[in-house]
């Protein structure tokens, strides 16, 4: 089984559900999950929220690329 913990609420998620990334984040901060399986090895959930700042350059470089 997965515990996946918030590190800023402190909220706590249980279940295989948190294999996928769309459930590695705290539904109430939007912050990546400190998930830890039955090894007892910790993982960094995806949070949709550190995705978006880092497309936000590469998105300002392919608009810039198209206009020229
Ligand atoms: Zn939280």
């Amino acid at each position: 089984m997965l515990k996946g913990k918030c590190p800023k609420c402190g909220k706590v998620y249980y279940g295989w559900a948190l294999k996928a990334p769309r459930n590695q984040f705290c539904n109430i901060c939007g912050l990546g999950l400190e998930i830890t399986d039955d090894s007892g090895e910790t993982i960094t959930g995806y949070s949709p929220f550190d995705a978006m700042e880092y497309k936000v350059p590469d998105t300002d470089k392919t608009r810039k690329s198209q206009k020229t």
